[in-house]
């Protein structure tokens, strides 16, 4: 067989014979799979030019040839069984195998092989169509792997069409948007964009479609539930099968973390290079491994003069080895310390820092870096001064202030007594410098101040402070001023040297001082009692007439510390209504008439019982109070006389008047106010019982307000008559109805022979005048039938009744009523009256 001729194939015997004739022939030639036949032992015996293409064989060289060269060695057995199975006539399937092509590459073939049979039908040998699959078996291979890929990435990994719709979805997609592939697939990519940059996504597309080449980028992207995510993206084109475009496919990856820890590093970089404290970076030997821009800029190297170099570079030597030290010995026990140090500028310059070091663990897990922060606290220093200085300086004299001067003095009191010391504090205020500052400024005020502080200072030891309180006043202390006579001598000087001309602007300017001193440890006060002293002195000293000095009295301090809390004591008193008014019978001694009542103010106090005026009132004498009490009493006394008088008990009421009320300017109008309000009170029943002092300043007032209330029908009684000037001119001018003679001369009348005269030189002088008389004092019957005999009949006394409380007086008068007159009674002399 030299031709490859398929009519010489016994398989075609079986065929219609016009088939086998023309068809198969051209089949065979044209086919692409290989065909070949061969004998059951395995020799070729016809080869058609697929199977030259396929195994690279000519029919030349394999017709007539074992077919074994095609077989790869460790397929050889293949083909004997194959070979048997056909010779027993059993079914061979098709199958997949491997052959070789003539230059040894394998050759993936899906093989057919089927009997090939004589004329009598008896099996001869075999035919086989082998189609090259290898190609095929290829893709499939690569397109296998592609897919575990895809579903295996890590990365997200999509496509989408050119419309932004998604087409395949990765489970790494799922883990990095949270949507799982059946949410997103079919879906607008769009669900995965912020919205600030849907710009981005459609300028992508435009891109893609113009067939240009997308740069991997990094962007955000949205999570199910909004999160935001960092990715970084990877696009390539998707072509159909004739290379038109039709989508992208994407890579994405979450890039988050990476994207954090970056920021995170551009943070501390920033940090690192824009703090103003300087940070230096070693090694764990302490070799400095970096440092930062401010580094630099506080101690004025350059970057390449520091690193590899120790830091003990920048010790000043101001401080000891031993600092450095203790500051180690801390770092390595605790991994940190901190201190204030001084260090060194390249300069030399010397400057204060505050360093802290801190042990940081290596990130790269290597040995620990230290890292020591500082900052430049020179001016901070610097300014911490100014500021105590400040706190204890008067910036304009530069003396100290008031709060060092509290300080100094508290520490002069404290040495004065262990050494029994005198120290004196002096509270020094101008005289006339607000006309000084009203007139040339406050500019040349300031002036002179510091000009007179500046000579007052120039006076003092250095152990004295003389200090700025504020304004014009100065305060000093001075220790140990020995005699009071050296103390006056050197407060004379001060006034001397304050009163001197100050030149100012051209002219000359004089003040004067006026100033307080008090003693330690005679004024024995704290520190601050001392001041208050110093300067209470220097006010009277200013009430004096200024310019000189005044020593303040811890005695009369005492007297007025008292008088104070008795005053508001007393208001306290009129308040709740302590003060009560008694009344004092005035009698005829001969008629055994009443004719009135003296009202008698009380203080019923609420721990020392019923007070006498002369406890309280001396305390208000030349107090505004003395009016409100008057004007209560003349209340009191008014709304009595109404009830009496509407009980039809009609007296007449003494009321005593004080000096002070009786001159107030409304007391006429006032009174008569009051006597409006009781209608029922007739003014004829009042007797205001002034005294002679009333009228010593101003005689017309008094005159004046006499007459005036007489005119409406009140009376008047000139009191304690014979205990003043008992000038006859005011006896003249003091139209008063009446005298009444003080109980000081009444009461020993009998026995002093001087009384007696009074008595009986005021009775005549009454008489003489045309004014009745009234004798205070009556203690005895004896008194009384005296006073009868000189032609005295009123008259008041214990001998006759003792003031009474209101409610005692109606039945007291009563009583005596009922009783004989005295005249009747005075044959019985020396007994007592009632
Ligand atoms: P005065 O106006 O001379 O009143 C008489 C004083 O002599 C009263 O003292 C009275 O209790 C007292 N007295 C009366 N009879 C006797 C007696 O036989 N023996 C003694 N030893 N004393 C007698 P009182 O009440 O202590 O008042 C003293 C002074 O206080 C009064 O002297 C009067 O000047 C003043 N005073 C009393 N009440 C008021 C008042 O309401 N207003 C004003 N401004 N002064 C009053
Ligand atoms: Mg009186
Ligand atoms: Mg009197």
């Amino acid at each position: 067989m030299t031709q490859p001729d398929v009519a010489s194939l016994p398989a075609a015997a079986d065929l219609p014979s016009v088939m086998a004739e023309s068809l198969f022939p051209a089949i065979i030639e044209s086919s692409n799979d290989a065909i070949l036949s061969k004998t059951l032992d395995g020799v070729i015996t016809s080869w058609n030019p697929a199977a030259t293409r396929i195994f690279g064989y000519s029919a030349e060289e394999m017709l007539g040839q074992s077919v074994l060269c095609l077989f790869p060695a460790e397929r050889l057995g293949e083909e004997t069984l194959i070979l048997q199975k056909i010779a027993r006539g059993e079914r061979v399937d098709s199958f997949e195998t491997v052959r070789l092509h003539k230059s040894g590459r394998p050759i993936s073939v899906s093989v057919t092989v089927s009997p090939v049979r004589n004329a009598a039908g008896r099996i001869v040998g075999a035919s086989k169509i082998a189609r090259d699959i290898t190609a095929e078996i290829d893709n499939y291979r690569q397109l296998d792997q592609f897919r575990s890929l895809v579903t295996s990435s890590f990365d997200a990994i999509l496509t989408k069409d050119m419309k932004g719709i998604v087409r395949s979805w990765n489970p790494a997609c799922e883990r990095i948007f949270g949507y799982t592939a059946a949410e997103m697939v079919g879906q607008p990519i769009q669900t995965l964009i912020p919205p600030e940059r849907l710009y981005e996504e459609q300028a992508i597309l435009a891109r893609i479609q113009a067939g240009e080449r997308i740069k991997p980028l990094e962007t955000e992207r949205l999570r199910k539930g909004g999160e935001r995510i960092h990715v970084s993206i990877t696009l390539s084109p998707l072509h159909d099968a004739k290379g038109r475009i039709i989508g992208a496919s994407k890579i994405v990856r979450d890039i988050t973390e990476r994207h954090r820890s970056e920021q995170r590093m551009r943070l501390m970089d920033s940090v690192f290079s824009h703090t103003t404290e300087a940070i230096v970076v070693t090694d764990e030997r302490g070799t400095i491994i970096e440092i930062n821009d401010a580094f630099l800029a506080i101690t004025g190297y350059e970057r390449h003069e520091v690193i590899g170099r120790d830091p003990s570079l920048f010790r000043s030597g101001r401080q000891g080895p031993e600092v450095y030290r203790a500051m180690l010995s801390t770092l390595l026990d605790t991994g940190h310390c901190q201190g204030e140090v001084w260090s060194r500028k390249k300069t030399g310059e010397a400057y204060a820092v505050m360093l802290t070091v801190s042990a940081v663990p290596n990130p790269g897990g290597g040995a620990l870096r230290y890292v020591a922060l500082f900052s430049d606290i020179t001016s901070l220093r610097e300014q911490q001064e100014k500021l105590e200085r400040l706190a204890s300086y008067d910036t304009l004299t530069e003396l100290p202030n008031r709060l060092l001067f509290s300080d100094r003095l508290r520490q002069a009191l404290v040495h004065a007594l262990r050494q029994k010391h005198t120290v004196a504090v002096a509270y020094l205020d101008l005289d006339g410098f607000k006309a000084v500052n009203d007139r040339w400024g406050h500019d040349a005020g300031d002036e002179l101040l510091v000009t007179l502080a500046r000579r007052m200072q120039s006076v003092f030891r250095v152990s004295d402070t003389l200090a700025r309180i504020g304004g014009d006043e100065f305060a000093v202390v001075l220790v140990d001023v020995g005699t009071a006579g050296q103390c006056e001598t050197l407060l004379n000087r001060i006034l001397g040297i304050c009163a001197e001309p100050v030149s100012l602007q051209g002219t000359y300017v004089s003040v004067s001082a006026s100033i307080g001193v008090t003693l330690f440890p005679q004024d024995n006060g704290d520190a601050d009692q001392l001041v208050r002293h110093a300067d209470q002195a220097m006010y009277q000293a200013k009430q004096l007439g200024k310019n000189r000095f005044q020593l303040f009295d811890p005695a009369s301090d005492a007297a007025a510390r008292v008088r104070a809390r008795r005053l508001t004591e007393f208001s306290r008193a009129m308040r709740d209504q302590e003060l009560v008014l008694h009344y004092q019978p005035k009698v005829n001694m001969r008629t055994g008439e009443v004719v009135g009542l003296e009202a008698l103010i009380r203080w019923a106090h609420p721990e020392r019982g019923l007070l006498p005026p002369a406890e309280f009132l001396p305390l208000i004498e030349n107090h505004a109070l003395i009016e409100a009490v008057g004007e209560w009493v003349i209340e009191t006394a008014l709304t009595q006389l109404q009830t009496w008088n509407a009980q039809g008990l009609r007296v007449n009421m003494g009321i005593n008047i004080a000096p002070q009320h009786l001159k107030a300017e409304n007391f006429v109008h006032d009174l008569l106010a009051q006597l409006a309000v009781f209608p029922l009170v007739d003014p004829e029943q009042l007797e205001l019982e002034i005294v002679e002092s009333s009228s010593i300043e101003d005689p017309e007032l008094v005159m004046d307000v006499i007459a005036r209330c007489q005119r409406h029908g009140l009376q008047f009684a000139l009191d304690d008559f014979g205990t003043g000037y008992s000038s006859l001119t005011y006896l003249k001018q003091l139209k008063v109805n009446s005298l009444k003679i003080d109980q000081s001369f009444v009461r020993d009348m009998l026995v002093d022979a001087e009384d007696m005269a009074i008595v009986q030189g005021v009775i005549s002088l009454a008489n003489a005048f045309g004014k009745s008389v009234v004798a205070e004092g009556v203690e005895s019957r004896d008194v009384g039938c005296r006073l009868l005999a000189l032609g005295c009949e009123l008259a008041q006394g214990f001998g006759i009744s003792k003031p009474l409380p209101a409610d005692e007086v109606p039945g007291w008068i009563e009583r005596w009523s009922m009783r004989d007159s005295w005249a009747l009674l005075s044959a019985q002399e020396g007994a007592p009256l009632a």
